[in-house]
């Protein structure tokens, strides 16, 4: 579906015209010379950038500029503009995956652009065209297809950005942006059999509150996180936890929804994820999950290694640490995982809350039953490797 709002500055006759991004007016200039690829996987996230990235400008009497593809580069800004100041920057992340007939595919990414029109709407950018948008992603990827790395669960992970430009103090909405999107290849955050990470609790500092930014994909979301981040990191914990309210309600776990997986009396298992209240960010993974785990329960799909048999009740609903010291303390907390499209799925170890920490019995192991069925199910989808409803397609 597009998001197409007409600017509020459009006006009929006399007043400019006000382009819409448009997808058939993109200008292609290569690179003279091409980078190397990669030889290890032993880079950091995201420090590599492919030889080209997709550039478009939006400015309030002409509308969007025509895109470009072009080399790799730094960004010439008025230091002025609004989005050093005020930060009216919005960000996606998605990747690209290559496919056994060699294609390179992507993984549900009109459900990106839907949540980047969003982002930008709640940040009050100007709107654009998302089914011209993913046009353009899509040329790039074809264009950058040489950087998707082959290996199983290797992708090319996929930044598009919206920025506010406008070059001027005064604090209000931003009604110039640039729209770029950046490429960098992506080895695997966890393995499948990585052993199960610890996170530490933490609720006195909060990541998103009721009627604030939480559920957007905002730039201003993560960096007030940094400090708590690097706080737990000193006492050997890799991501923080973050609770909300007197209750210690559970949130996400760094930029990753959270799992956990309980026994139930009947033999069966509950699956919960806290609920898409506005603290949560609505993650495309998490969504993919508990579609897969219904399907799963309805017969549909029989996900690996999970017995047909095994009902698998999905629930998004509230969540406290106190539920977990309880169904921990009652042998019933089975795993807890985060997930997102940067890790896939991601095994939780233990769990640190007021002095003590909640340890899984999958601690050693990693990710447990429900855990690894999701992953190795998920990460097949996105492969090409097994055909899913429309989750993975092509770049044509
Ligand atoms: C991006 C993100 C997620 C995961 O979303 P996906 O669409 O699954 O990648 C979860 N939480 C936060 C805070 C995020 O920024």
């Amino acid at each position: 579906m597009a998001i197409q709002n007409t600017p509020a500055t459009a006006v009929a006759n006399g007043e400019p015209h006000i382009a819409p991004l448009d997808a058939s007016k993109l200008i292609v200039n290569l690179s003279k010379t091409l980078k190397p690829l990669p030889t290890t996987d032993d880079v950091h996230f995201g420090e590599i950038k492919t030889d080209h990235m997709l550039v478009m400008n939006y400015e309030p009497t002409a509308g969007w500029s025509a895109p470009e593809i072009k080399p790799y580069g730094p960004l010439s800004l008025d230091p002025a503009c609004s989005c050093f100041q005020y930060c009216p920057n919005v960000f996606e992340g998605m990747k690209a995956y290559v496919g056994p007939d060699g294609e390179p595919r992507l993984f549900r990414p009109h459900k990106n652009m839907e949540r980047l029109a969003r982002s930008a709407e709640r940040v009050a950018l100007p709107p654009f065209d998302t089914d011209a948008l993913l046009v353009l992603i899509k040329r790039l990827i074809a264009i950058e297809a040489r950087w998707i790395p082959a290996k199983p669960g290797h992708s090319l992970y996929i930044r598009p950005t919206i920025i506010g430009t406008r070059p001027a103090l005064g604090v209000a909405a931003s009604d110039s942006a640039m729209i770029y999107v950046i490429l960098t290849p992506a080895g695997l955050y966890f393995k499948g059999d990585a052993k199960g990470i610890p996170i530490l609790a933490v609720g006195h500092s909060v990541r998103s509150w009721p009627g604030g930014t939480g559920g957007h994909k905002l730039g201003l979301n993560y960096a007030p996180g940094f400090l708590p981040q690097k706080i737990a990191a000193k006492q050997g914990y890799s991501q923080v936890l973050w609770l909300f309210g007197d209750d210690s309600r559970i949130t996400e776990a760094g930029a990753m929804n959270f799992f956990v997986v309980v026994q139930r009396d009947d033999g069966d298992l509950d699956v919960i994820t806290p609920p898409l209240d506005g603290l949560i960010l609505p993650g495309l993974t998490r969504a993919s999950c508990l579609e897969l785990l219904d399907a799963h329960t309805q017969g549909k799909t029989v996900l690996p290694n999970i017995p047909a048999s095994t009902r698998l009740h999905t629930h998004e609903r509230i969540l406290t640490m106190h539920d977990l010291i309880a169904w921990s303390a009652e042998g019933k907390l089975l795993e807890a995982f985060c997930v997102g499209t940067a890790v896939v799925i991601a095994p939780v170890g233990r769990i640190g809350f007021e002095g003590k920490d909640i340890v899984l019995p999958t601690e050693d192991t990693g990710l447990g039953l429900v855990g690894k069925g999701l992953w190795e199910r998920v990460v097949d989808i996105q492969g090409g490797r097994y055909p899913w409803e429309d989750w993975s397609v092509t770049c044509e």
